[in-house]
């Protein structure tokens, strides 16, 4: 029970093959209150029922390129809970048309768009909780892979990505001397909602499954259960920092097989 009584915010769960939802049955599991927003009227008829699975607290409706539904969001969470201990930011977002073909015809709404909702988004809530994060709190955020290296299709979320981790490492030092700590996780390909907006996703987690160190690909529950670190005192010495959870293949160079 490493989360006994610690309040968690989740915002990204969209189903239960969502990564968010991997993180809040891990944290339920060890304790945790859970809240979670949902993005629109379709999303909120699945995650309402996930709330109650995962005995949650309640669920508020927060679309994060609003800065009007995150001050509401702020709001609802003082009412409710008065501060909050973890925040869970699972969110991405782009055009799928430029989730395909050549980075280099990306268009400057669909840049934007990715890097507002993808990356702007984490310090926007960050900024927008601070006051209500509580001592020695823990925000984890998503990342992948396509922001070190290429990934073909990734393309403009690649760059979303890599500002993302670049927000983590600023955001790090802003909150670190209120005792608050801030990591990424960058998860190995897994499918979900979002991913089947990649193009050739299926030949991504085939060429995991070969070339990975743990020939593999990982599973939601191999993410919640680092996040469970990331959020519990285990982790009390750890910011700004980016964890590959990807069965091992951010290490390998050339492998021959
Ligand atoms: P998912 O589709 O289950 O979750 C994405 C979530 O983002 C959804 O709940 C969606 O509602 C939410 N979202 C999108 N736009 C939003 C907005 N404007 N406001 C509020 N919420 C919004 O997919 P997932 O794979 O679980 O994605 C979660 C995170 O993990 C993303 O940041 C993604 O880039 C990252 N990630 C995914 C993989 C993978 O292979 N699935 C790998 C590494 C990192």
């Amino acid at each position: 029970m490493l989360l006994e009584g610690k309040r968690a915010l989740i915002l990204g769960v969209a189903n239960n093959k969502s990564i968010a939802y991997g993180i809040a049955k891990e944290f339920n599991e060890n304790g945790a209150k859970l809240a979670f927003n949902y993005l629109g009227d379709a999303l909120k008829k699945r995650v309402e029922p996930i709330c109650e699975e995962l005995n949650g607290d309640f669920t508020f409706q927060c679309d994060v390129s609003s800065d009007e539904e995150i001050a509401a969001a702020v709001k609802l969470v003082e009412e409710k809970w008065g501060g909050v201990d973890i925040i869970v930011h699972s969110i991405g977002f782009a055009d799928r048309n430029d989730l395909q073909g050549r980075f280099i015809n990306t268009s400057r709404d669909g840049f934007k768009l990715a890097m507002d909702i993808s990356a702007y988004s984490l310090t926007a809530v960050c900024g927008a909780f601070e006051h209500l994060l509580s001592d020695n709190a823990s925000i984890i955020t998503l990342s992948y892979y396509g922001a070190e290296k290429v990934i073909t299709n990734y393309n403009v979320m690649g760059v979303a990505k890599a500002a993302l981790e670049a927000s983590v490492r600023y955001l790090a030092v802003d909150l670190g001397t209120k005792n608050v700590r801030i990591n990424a996780i960058s998860a190995g390909p897994i499918k979900t909602l979002a991913a089947s907006g990649i193009g050739g996703f299926r030949k991504i987690l085939n060429y995991i499954e070969e070339n990975a160190p743990q020939q593999r690909n990982v599973t939601t529950e191999d993410v919640g259960r680092s996040a469970l670190y990331l959020a519990s005192d285990l982790s009390s010495g750890v910011t700004g920092e980016v964890l590959h959870v990807d069965a091992g293949y951010h290490v390998v160079g050339i492998g021959i097989k």
